[in-house]
Order: C-alpha cells, then sequence, then structure tokens
C-alpha cells in the first residue's frame, strides 16, 4: 500500500456548522448526521480510517462555505479565526497525523492575508482553502491585489474548493441531479480558474500556487482549446493560457477515482502536478486509496502521486 498525503479533507468546527447545513438540504437527514459526525471527529472514527489506508497525513480544512457566505464582515473575520485557532488545537493533538489550510474571510482581502499570514507563521498550516467566490466575488477582483501580495509573499497554498454558482445555470433547470458536484461545481470552479488567468493574475503573482480538487474540474482536458480560442480572442497575455495552468496549478484525484483522467492530467500538466486526496468524509477514503492503490502506474509515478508530490509543494515531511 502507498504512503499518502491527503490534502481535501474536511472538518468543522462548531461555530461553522450552521453555515454549512443549507448545502445538505437535498440530502436524507440520516445521512447528514452521519457526515457531520465524521466532520467533527478528530479522533478514531478519522485516524482509523487513515490507518486502513495508507494515509499518513491528513491536511484539514473546513468544509464549505463556511463564513465566505456571511453578510456581515466583522462576524466572518472573528469566526474564521475562531475556526482556525479550533483546527490548531486538534492539530496539536496529533501533529504527526494532521496538518492545515486556513479558513479566510473573503469579504475583506486585507483581512484575510493578514490572517492567512498568521496561520502559516504562527500555526504553521500549510496555506489556505477558499471556497469560490465570496458573495459573487471572485478571487481575479482587483480588490485582491493585497491578497494575492500576501500568498506570492508567503509562498503558500491555495486550494481553490468548488461552491454553488450566485444563480444556478438555465441549462440545468428541471435536473436537480445535475446540480453541484455532478456538473455545476466543475464549470463553476473551472470558470473561476480561467478568471485568474485570463484576467494575468498569474501574470502579476507568477508565484502564486493554486490547487484545484477533481483532477482539475475539467480543466486538464481542454487546454489546446484555451489557447486556440485565445488567440482569435485576441488576450493579451505573457503566455499561452494553458502555461499557466501547467505552471501555477496543481491537482488532486479527490472525488475523481478514475484512471482516464488521471492519465489525463499527469499527461497535460506533468507528474510533478498530481496529487491524491480523497475528499472525506463526502467520498469514501477506502475508494480513494483502493483507486490510488490500484491504478496502473509505475511505481515511483506512484509514490510521487500519493505522498511525495504533497510533501513537496507544501513542505510537509
Ligand atoms: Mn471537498
Amino acid at each position: 500500500m502507498a504512503k499518502k498525503i491527503a490534502l481535501e479533507e474536511h472538518f468543522l468546527s462548531p461555530g461553522l456548522v450552521d453555515y454549512w447545513k443549507p448545502t445538505m438540504t437535498e440530502v436524507a437527514p440520516e445521512i447528514v448526521g452521519g457526515l457531520l459526525k465524521k466532520l467533527t471527529d478528530f479522533g478514531a472514527l478519522r485516524l482509523e480510517g487513515m490507518d486502513r489506508n495508507g494515509i499518513a497525513r491528513a491536511v484539514l480544512a473546513v468544509s464549505g462555505p463556511g463564513v465566505q457566505v456571511e453578510r456581515d464582515t466583522a462576524t466572518a473575520i472573528a469566526k474564521a479565526k475562531e475556526s482556525n485557532d479550533f483546527l490548531a488545537g486538534e492539530i496539536q493533538k496529533a501533529p504527526d497525523r494532521y496538518s492545515g489550510f486556513a479558513h479566510l474571510a473573503m469579504q475583506d482581502a486585507r483581512a484575510a492575508a493578514d490572517e492567512l499570514e498568521r496561520c502559516v507563521k504562527q500555526l504553521k498550516f500549510c496555506g489556505a482553502m477558499i471556497n469560490g467566490h465570496t458573495n459573487g466575488k471572485y478571487l481575479d477582483d482587483p480588490s485582491y491585489e493585497p491578497f494575492w501580495e500576501r500568498v506570492d509573499a508567503l509562498g503558500a497554498a491555495i486550494y481553490l474548493h468548488p461552491v454553488d454558482p450566485v444563480v444556478p445555470s438555465p441549462a440545468l433547470e428541471g435536473y436537480k441531479a445535475l446540480r453541484r458536484a455532478t456538473w455545476e461545481w466543475g464549470f463553476e470552479t473551472g470558470s473561476h480558474v480561467l478568471r485568474l488567468v485570463f484576467g494575468g493574475t498569474f501574470d502579476r503573482h507568477p508565484r502564486a500556487r493554486l490547487i484545484l480538487g477533481h483532477m482539475g474540474e475539467t480543466l486538464p482536458y481542454l487546454l489546446w482549446r484555451f489557447d486556440s480560442r485565445a488567440k482569435l480572442y485576441g488576450v493579451k497575455l505573457k503566455k499561452p493560457p494553458s502555461h499557466y495552468i501547467k505552471d501555477n496549478v496543481w491537482v488532486t484525484v479527490s472525488g475523481m477515482f478514475s484512471a482516464e483522467p488521471l492519465m489525463c492530467a499527469i499527461a497535460a500538466l506533468g507528474p510533478e502536478r498530481v496529487m491524491f486526496s480523497a475528499d472525506y468524509p463526502f467520498e469514501n477514503s477506502d475508494d480513494a486509496a483502493q483507486f490510488m492503490d490500484s491504478v496502473p502506474l509505475d511505481e515511483k509515478l506512484r509514490a510521487d502521486i500519493a505522498y511525495n508530490n504533497a510533501a513537496k509543494l507544501l513542505k510537509l515531511t
């Protein structure tokens, strides 16, 4: 069994449960209860699953949307800080098994940058997980420049996690089963990344490191088309769009335990850009690990994807 680091592994702190519950309205109450039990556990339930699957370390992150849907900025800032301190306390109880991504109140770019710095420098977190747009504002917005400057300065990784769009697409009208993780989130999150690429965020911050789940939210499959159309539309960037996705983006296999897209991600982005993850507890860690351990791969590459690539990116050993 390959030794693994998993980095899209969710938890909930007591103050953030009420932001999460509305995302579960379509799910049966007994399933929601089971998920909540796993999200708020940092002991046997989580650790036994990690042990069973060779997950040496889990980088924990809030299950979204968290404070990013809070309308009052001061409340969002205070609750994010409280959640980060809570996570730091849990990590302290098992520092050889857990690491953390910061939760940030993106309503205020400077406060988010300050909290990221506090989390990275004082709490030794690996970076931050951001749950998509914040009340409709995406990360290419000019108001986020101070945030990206700090991300650059800290060398922190930003995991961009899906969230519901501001307005559901009319194309999905009448098909609830196509919303969220089925299809909607891939387009929403992929579009968010393309806003950063086409908006020049990575030209201004070439050291920014973005992590995407779900094998890259379909982007690795589409690189040629981005470059071809960017030329046609006269997009003014220093490099073709695909180069930013190859240079600034890492992807994980979270919630996408399938060989074909894995091969595409490796071929499109490079073997050092793909990492393991489960998306616990929304996916089964047993399924994730079984996929990682059995998918046909050269053993050196399996070890890199399962552990080494994440250890290098997040400076974990
Ligand atoms: Mn997730």
